[in-house]
């Protein structure tokens, strides 16, 4: 924490306040712990508490395991932003980012057909390291996705995307921003998944080719639900989504497309707990309400 006076301290307190963290944490001296570059799945540790931190419990979401098949994802061609709101004439490449093996139908799949395809997946390395496959949480029939990077150490001892400091953060975001916005909202309403399943060693971002090899499910899942919008949480996965390779502050608030569906881009709640950044968290707040109200109005 840089040196600051009482009035810096508290703007300081009320940020991680209104953030909804009550427990502040003081950064591990560096080579202690690993950070990920991009606020992504393991961006939430490398600290350690300064006061007793209420450890979240959920119970771990099973895996069935089952036959795997061999297959890979496209990734790539450029998505463009979309004017000013989802709907708008402009005409963005539709097939940005994730997208399927063009072998396998994803006609009519409901989402246990992809987790029992997943199986016990051992496409790529990411398999090798972790404990449990984090498939996604929530509304089968969400009218909104929430994408982010990969799981964590929290999300993989329990099987479940964001339920980590960052997790928290989220739904305290989505639920904080609906409530304020009259809008009747719980995170379990919506649809919460990542890129990639497994949780990168050493929290680092996923490779290029663990995003494409895990694509094809998460393409997968967004042909499924079908929701009304996404929204992607970070610049890795808005990368992954859109195939655009603007950096996240370029990004956010603006509207993509992939397939038929609206995008919109938002930092990754990571990049908020990360460092005091008043501005990037009333952007953040401004991208929420913008998504919840397209989805829900
Ligand atoms: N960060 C992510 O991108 N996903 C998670 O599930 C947790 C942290």
């Amino acid at each position: 924490m840089p040196p600051m006076d009482a009035d810096q301290l508290r703007q300081y307190l009320e940020f991680y306040r209104d953030l909804g963290v009550k427990t502040l944490y003081q950064r591990a001296a560096a080579g202690e712990a690993g950070e990920s570059p991009a606020g992504g799945p393991g961006a939430d540790q490398g600290v350690r508490p300064t006061m007793a931190a209420a450890a979240s419990s959920q119970e771990s979401g099973a895996i069935p395991a089952s036959a795997s098949s061999a297959v890979t994802a496209r990734f790539g061609s450029n998505a463009q932003p979309v004017a000013n709101a989802p709907g708008s004439d402009r005409s963005p490449d539709r097939e940005g980012g994730v997208a399927p093996n063009s072998t396998i139908s994803t006609q009519g799949e409901a989402l246990i057909d992809i987790l029992q395809d997943i199986g016990d997946c051992k496409r790529c390395r990411l398999h090798a390291g972790r404990h449990k496959i984090v498939f996604g949480v929530g509304n089968e029939h969400s009218p909104l996705v929430f994408v982010g990077e990969g799981p964590g150490a929290d999300e993989d001892a329990q099987g479940i995307p964001f339920v980590g400091r960052a997790g928290q953060l989220l739904t305290q975001m989505i639920e904080g921003t609906a409530r304020k916005e009259g809008i009747p909202l719980t995170r379990a309403d919506v649809y919460i998944c990542n890129v990639v399943k497994c949780r990168p060693p050493d929290n680092r971002a996923p490779e290029p080719d663990e995003m494409e090899i895990c694509g094809q499910f998460l393409y997968r899942q967004l042909v499924a639900i079908a929701p009304k919008a996404i929204c992607v949480l970070g610049g890795t996965a808005a990368k992954a989504i859109t195939g655009h390779k603007e950096g996240v502050t370029k990004m956010r608030g603006k509207w993509f497309q992939w397939r038929d569906i609206p995008v919109m881009v938002t930092y990754h709640p990571s990049f908020l707990l990360r460092g005091y950044n008043q501005e990037a968290k009333r952007e953040a707040w401004e991208d929420l309400k913008k998504v919840l109200h397209f989805v829900y109005d």
